[in-house]
């Protein structure tokens, strides 16, 4: 009988699931004409400014030019958003008007939309990110959440990080915590419309106060219009101030409830446990206000946290579902890729049948690794779920070669000739405050035929990959001052077309820019990277002084170039290796993931965790 029952379960559910599936065929169209229709500019997803322009029977000089004017710098091949079409629809005097209809392209952005019906409505947990300064406390405040979680003894199995996990309260009631630190990855995520968050902790701990990256993180949290819960940590540490921060907030109207204002603050400690309980249940209090709710019962989509691929069991992904129930043998499309579900677990790497909104789970099966932030969509019907998952990769692939060199300083001069150019972007890293300050002071003065600079972000620290996604979505240039990136910001900055400017004297930076102005750019040294190895060990001599056992973690590193060493992504020396070995013997070079061990010139005191960077200066036209 039960056999029976779940049988006919199951057996509803595949019918619903065809029919899903059945619908989407039917809406979904080759092709859709956008196009001026008696008047009215009729639009079915974004066009690149050049199609655009092709389609109102205009020059595509005339819209850069209109972009110009209101400060944006764009070319022909950069795909305006629907508010930017409607603005130009406006400026060249036609109506507009949005057609609401399903391709292979805008699939995955609609079908993840759409509104349900209130009674299909079912309250799911809230979804909770953690941000805050480094080392004030997010990664022990979720693995103290992690251990404290009741359900976890009796699920029994280790916990595994698949990029979110679920904990549940002493009520009963259930939080879902994103587990992938860092602002960027929130950000992204957010940039391309995955908003997987209903809830931000801001962690400060009350022995610091408020840092630089607690400001970011104030910024990306506002950003996303999402409520603000304040754990001051580290309570239990002398010197620890509470009520410094509670003030120091009020600067960005993160106003304490006693002070009049409606952030919830709690005080607490995550390594002591001291505050989590009651930082849960006001998480679960402004989920039960704001009535965070989906609908199970239908066909699920989601979003792709984290995915790699593992050499036995192929692609890997950590999805949050978002909408509807996933379950065991869906075939879906994840972004540009597709798959059928061969095997689905859960953070305690237990097998699970199915997932709930909420839910966060792990994926195997998939023909090739997602990207985070990637939309996952069950589409029941293997041939269609392939074509929509090309025509989805074709369109990554699209957006990537486009948003390549949207600007760099060499092309300053080209868009001061071509347009209005009227705004210079800039984010500015340094060392210490003194130099931010100088700076900004410094390049708050500069005119340089007329445009205005403008600093986005001016912060102390090491450029990193947040910086990277800033100045990628504001057309920025990044200058680094006595900091350096490291290899995988570097990477990051030339897939994503942004240019790194790496100075130590204030008056090169302004020289630079008015020289980029004019056009007259001198014959640039540039610095080539040849590699970076990381101090492991320290071994210390009585006559040759103090010997860091390295490791090379990118490119080589040879004993005649020049180096300089990093300390958290400041320069703390710049100088040359005095001895290079490996084991007893002296070498030329240290190859990549090599070990040896190195001294420095004029300098002893090299600290494990130091990079060695070691580089050569070329000169380019
Ligand atoms: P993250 O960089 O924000 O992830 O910070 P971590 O969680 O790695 O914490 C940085 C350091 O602060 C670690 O050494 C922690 O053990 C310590 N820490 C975190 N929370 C507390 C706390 O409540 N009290 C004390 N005394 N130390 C803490």
């Amino acid at each position: 009988m039960a056999k029976q029952n779940v049988n006919k379960k199951q057996n509803i559910a595949k019918q619903k699931a065809k029919q899903h599936t059945n619908q989407i065929k039917q809406q979904l169209k080759e092709e859709v004409a956008t196009g001026l229709v008696d008047g009215v500019f009729v639009f079915t997803e974004a066009l690149s400014v050049g199609d655009f322009a092709t389609k109102i029977g205009k020059n595509a000089a005339d819209i850069l030019k209109f972009f110009f004017s209101q400060g944006t710098i764009m070319n022909q091949n950069m795909i305006l958003s629907e508010e930017q079409m409607g603005e130009l629809a406006i400026e060249f005097g036609f109506d507009f008007k949005k057609e609401e209809v399903l391709t292979k392209e805008n699939i995955l952005d609609q079908l993840t939309q759409v509104e349900d019906k209130p009674e299909d409505l079912k309250e799911r947990p809230p979804i909770v990110t953690i941000m805050g300064h480094v080392d004030h406390g997010k990664t022990t405040l979720l693995d103290s959440m992690r251990n404290a979680d009741v359900a976890a003894g009796e699920a029994g199995g280790i916990t595994q990080a698949i990029g979110a996990y679920q904990v549940t309260h002493s009520s009963g009631k259930k939080i879902t915590f994103i587990d992938t630190p860092g602002h960027e990855a929130f950000t992204e995520m957010r940039s391309r419309g995955a908003n997987a968050t209903d809830i931000v902790i801001l962690i400060v701990a009350a022995d610091d106060g408020v840092m630089p990256q607690t400001e970011e993180a104030i910024d990306h949290a506002k950003m996303a219009g999402v409520p603000i819960v304040v754990f001051v940590n580290k309570i239990d540490k002398p010197g620890a101030d509470p009520e410094k921060v509670k003030s120091e907030l009020m600067r960005y109207n993160l106003v304490a409830e006693e002070f009049g204002g409606d952030i919830p603050f709690i005080e607490g400690s995550a390594k002591q446990k001291i505050g989590l309980d009651k930082l849960q249940e006001t998480l679960l209090l402004i989920a039960e206000i704001n009535e965070y709710k989906a609908n199970p019962n239908k066909f699920a989509s989601g979003v792709v946290l984290e995915a790699h691929l593992d050499k036995a069991k192929g692609p890997v992904a950590s999805v949050l579902i978002q909408q509807g129930t996933l379950e065991i043998k869906d075939t879906v499309i994840a972004g540009g890729t597709f798959g059928s579900i061969k095997n689905m677990e859960n953070e305690h790497n237990k097998k699970v049948l199915k997932a709930e909104p909420s839910k966060p789970v792990v994926i195997y099966g998939l023909n090739e690794v997602p990207n985070a932030g990637d939309k996952i969509l069950v589409m029941n019907d293997e041939k269609m779920a392939r074509q929509i998952a090309e025509a989805q990769a074709e369109k990554q692939k699209q957006a990537e070669r486009q948003s390549k060199q949207i600007f760099s300083l060499d092309s300053i001069k080209k868009y001061i000739d071509e347009g209005e150019l009227k705004n210079i972007n800039i984010i500015v890293k340094a060392d210490t405050q003194g130099s931010v300050e100088a700076l900004k002071g410094s390049l708050s003065k500069i005119d340089i035929a007329g445009v205005k600079l403008s600093i986005i972000r001016a912060s102390v620290g090491a450029i990193t990959n947040s910086d990277i996604t800033l100045a990628g979505a504001g057309s920025a240039i990044v200058y680094g001052f006595n900091v350096r990136p490291d290899a995988s910001v570097r990477k990051k900055a030339e897939e994503d077309g942004v240019e790194i400017r790496l100075h130590n004297i204030i008056y090169k930076v302004i020289e630079e820019l008015e020289a980029a102005a004019k056009g007259m750019l001198d014959p640039e040294v540039v610095e080539v990277i040849l590699g970076q190895a990381e101090i492991r060990n320290l071994f210390r001599h009585t006559a040759i002084g103090v010997i860091g056992g390295f490791h090379v973690t990118d490119g080589l590193i040879p004993r005649n170039a020049k180096i300089r060493v990093l300390r958290d992504g400041v320069v703390v020396y710049t100088g040359e290796i005095s001895s290079l070995k490996h084991l007893k013997d002296d070498i030329k070079e240290a190859k990549i993931d090599s070990e040896g061990g190195l001294t420095i010139k004029n300098f002893n005191d090299i600290k494990e965790g130091d990079i060695i960077e070691a580089y050569k200066e070329e000169t380019k036209k």
